[in-house]
């Protein structure tokens, strides 16, 4: 059976994309730790990250860093957390956090930030122009 993110590529299950290309797709997180925590997977579905095959790996980081660069010139923060972390999904991914420097950000028992459809929609839409203006 298909990975809840197979179907959110396929668009059976809607998302707020912020980015794709060919091989890989980013979407904001639907319980995001920090505004634009952001998750970035390969079109191909391989559970466990260090199972995927040299060009799809390398891929997904290059467009993990194009990605990230397009967050960073939409959302203010001081760094981003790079994370991948969880079992709930048998689909490898990588969670992008903003982080403002606070201390115990990337604590995914901490209570997540509630977003409305509007600002998770209009978050996506500055992040996916970013991206778009700059490959
Ligand atoms: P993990 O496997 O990293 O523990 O958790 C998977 C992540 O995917 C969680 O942060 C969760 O909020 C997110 N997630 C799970 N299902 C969906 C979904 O249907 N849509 C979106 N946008 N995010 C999801």
């Amino acid at each position: 059976m298909a990975s809840i993110f197979s179907k959110i590529i396929q668009g059976d299950i809607p998302s707020y994309r912020v980015a794709e290309n060919e091989s890989f797709y980013a979407f904001l997180d639907i319980n995001p730790l920090a505004k634009g925590h952001t998750l970035v997977i390969p079109k191909k579905e391989v559970d466990y990250i260090f199972d995927l095959d040299e060009d799809t790996y390398n891929g997904l980081f290059q467009f993990v860093k194009q990605v990230g660069n397009a967050i960073e010139k939409i959302i203010p923060c001081k760094r981003l957390g790079m994370v991948v972390y969880g079992l709930d999904v048998p689909h490898a991914h990588v969670h992008l956090i903003p982080l403002q420097g606070v201390g115990n950000e990337v604590n995914f028992s901490n209570p997540k930030v509630e977003l409305s459809q509007e600002e998770f929609q209009q978050i996506a839409d500055r992040i996916k122009s970013a991206f778009d203006n700059k490959v």
